[in-house]
């Protein structure tokens, strides 16, 4: 295993209540050498051998899918968690990161690894029994075999675990299955898939099943809006036989097997598409340098250059957070005397709310900049001879799989929540404390010393207390029915998502500048972008959250006390973004 975090160890969700020093977050000019030669390796594979093949891959060829999943086992990227007794490379978190940001640009493929390395693989790995281990992961892992994960059916999508496909013990112990799923990624052609069903319509449980198994097929391929180069169809079970040793965890226990599978998923998803919106922004960047109108590149163009260094910035502030969650991730490990299946689970549970975030705002950050995209592009990109189109269409599944992201932000605040109940988080107490505060007209933010990037952490200073105001008047006012008030959950995680994703772009930059890193000058400009507009965000979040909670003269203070905490001045974002855009287009991409 390779590993390079100094970042030191930190419960999850502590960034909202605890300062972090900058020098503690990990960050992508951390990388290894070894980290960096996994990225090569990958991006090399992507460029030479994936996107060349996109349209055959769309043509639903997948004996190529098979080959290219199989030249991912060559290339050892199908193991990176994976024990070296078992054919893996048992790397660090941020291997895993640095692989699928490469990924992430190949849409339709990063789906079909995804389906493989992180939703069969995965579980196999954390779950499966030293037998089953041995018996299936090194063909996995190899590419010989092609995996899958069989969660979703018609009925129960976000409601998972209302699944009706049942499994029933034979008297010789093995298990029939019977059900159908939907929707399944690699499904028309998967030879081994991870099915989840109920045992006796009660117990729900994970089973490794093989196509081979009598009773096993495919349906057919569903018409899609994008990812036409992944396969995605029902599994139909239909006294599908399964052997004794073929239950994956627990009977009783697949809701273990189904969560922290989608925990590691959510991060990989967000790490994806932060290599997918770095690729967009190359894209974008390369056409609007090289298009003319009104005798100009439109790349001259202001409105052109707001577009592009909003794509940067947003960009910048994924990355930021991916790679301080890989930091945290790892740094638990690394404190692991084994990292057995149960200390990997327990490491990816610690960070759900990261996970989480990092899905959501990797999605929409990505669904974001490939709208630009299309937008730069104008007529072309509306039309299928150009990418900008394709990977549009592709992307919009990302705010669908894996969670949706209105479950994603249900979760969010949920889990902090519970955290606190539990006494794991001290949310209460502080809470309380601001309570107090709010009353004490000397609350604001001071003025900055001049800093680089401090003003910036002083206003994600506020939007904590700006969380906190909204979490403590929301557990206040709704007690134990606060779970039945969505509208303000989700309010309570766009700030949430806000505050880390702004906070680790600060942190970021303000290493970079400390250490006058190459360009750290971007690094500024990026974050002090983010956190500019992430400031007017937060205040329309928290004014709708509070008044769906008070009205009349307890909203006044309320509102007063959000006006007096959220005192942060604006920048000019306007020249900030001229300087990013300026460097993306000189570079032709994402350059930091
Ligand atoms: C291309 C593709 C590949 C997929 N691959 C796989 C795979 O490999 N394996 C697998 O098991 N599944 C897979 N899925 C299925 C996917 O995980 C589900 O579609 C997803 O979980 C949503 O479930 P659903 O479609 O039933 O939507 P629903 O659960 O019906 O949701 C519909 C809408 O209602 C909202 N909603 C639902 N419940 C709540 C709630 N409690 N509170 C607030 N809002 C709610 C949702 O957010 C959504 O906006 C795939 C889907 C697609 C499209």
């Amino acid at each position: 295993m390779t590993t390079s975090s100094a970042t030191s160890i930190r419960k999850g969700g502590s960034w909202l209540l605890d300062e972090t020093a900058s020098a503690d977050v990990f960050t992508p000019e951390q990388l290894t050498e070894e980290h960096r030669l996994m990225a090569k390796t990958t991006s090399d594979f992507v460029e030479n051998e994936v996107l060349p093949n996109l349209g055959q891959l769309e043509k639903k060829d997948w004996d190529l899918a098979r080959r290219l999943i199989r030249r991912c086992g060559d290339l050892g990227l199908l193991g990176l968690p994976v024990p070296e007794e078992y054919g893996g490379l048992d790397l660090d978190k941020t291997s895993l990161l640095v692989v699928v940001e490469q990924i992430g640009p190949s849409a339709s493929f990063a789906t079909t690894f995804g389906g493989q390395a992180n939703l069969c693989v995965l579980p196999l790995a954390l779950f499966g029994t030293p037998e089953q281990k041995e018996k299936y992961l090194p063909r996995l892992v190899s590419g010989e075999l092609v995996g899958a994960y069989a969660l979703s059916e018609s009925g129960s999508g976000s409601d998972a675990l209302a699944a009706k496909t049942r499994a029933t013990k034979q008297p010789d112990g093995s298990w029939v299955l019977n059900g159908e799923k939907m929707w399944i990624s690699n499904g028309g052609f998967a030879d081994v898939i991870v099915v989840f069903a109920k045992v006796d319509g009660e117990h729900f449980t994970a089973f490794i099943v093989e196509r081979a198994f009598p009773g096993v097929s495919s349906g057919k391929e569903e018409h899609k809006m994008g990812l036409h180069g992944s396969s995605t169809t029902p599994i139909l079970l239909q006294d599908a036989q399964v052997p004794a040793g073929n239950v994956l965890g627990e009977i009783g226990k697949g809701h273990k097997v189904a969560l922290n599978t989608l925990n590691y998923g959510r991060f990989s998803l967000g790490a994806m598409c932060g290599g997918g919106a770095k690729a967009a922004l190359a894209d974008a960047v390369t056409y609007a340098a090289a298009r003319r109108q009104f005798g100009q590149p439109i790349a001259s163009f202001g409105a052109i250059k707001h577009k592009i260094g909003e794509m940067f910035a947003r960009t910048y502030a994924l990355e930021s957070l991916a790679y301080r969650t890989a930091g945290l991730i790892d740094a638990m490990l690394a404190t692991q005397a084994s990292r057995t299946g149960s200390a990997v689970a327990a490491a990816f549970e610690e960070y759900a709310v990261e996970a989480s975030i990092a899905k959501v705002a990797g999605s929409e950050i990505l669904d974001y900049v490939l709208d630009e995209n299309v937008q730069i592009h104008g007529g072309n990109g509306f039309v299928a001879d150009y990418s900008a189109e394709r990977y549009f269409r592709d992307a919009r599944v990302n705010r669908i799989f894996e969670g949706t992201n209105e479950i994603n932000r249900m979760l969010i605040p949920g889990m902090l929540i519970r955290r606190a109940l539990k006494g794991d988080l001290p949310l209460i107490a502080a809470a309380k404390r601001l309570q107090d505060e709010v009353l004490s007209p000397s609350l604001g933010a001071a003025s900055g010393d001049g800093a680089p990037l401090d003003d910036e952490l002083r206003a994600v200073a506020a939007f904590k207390k700006v969380a906190l105001m909204v979490l403590g008047t929301a557990m206040q006012t709704y007690g134990e029915k606060l779970t039945d008030q969505q509208e303000v959950l989700s309010y309570a995680a766009d700030i949430l998502i806000d505050i880390y994703s702004a906070e680790s772009a600060a942190l970021r930059a303000k290493e970079a500048v400390a250490q006058q890193r190459a360009r750290d000058t971007l690094h500024a400009a990026a974050a002090r972008v983010f956190v500019n507009d992430a400031a007017l965000r937060v205040e329309a979040a928290a004014r709708s959250a509070l008044a769906a909670m008070a009205e009349g003269d307890t909203l006044r203070t309320l509102l007063a006390a959000l006006r007096r905490i959220l005192k942060v001045t604006p920048v000019n974002t306007v020249a900030l973004r001229r300087a990013l855009a300026d460097a993306a287009t000189e570079h032709r991409g994402y350059v930091i």
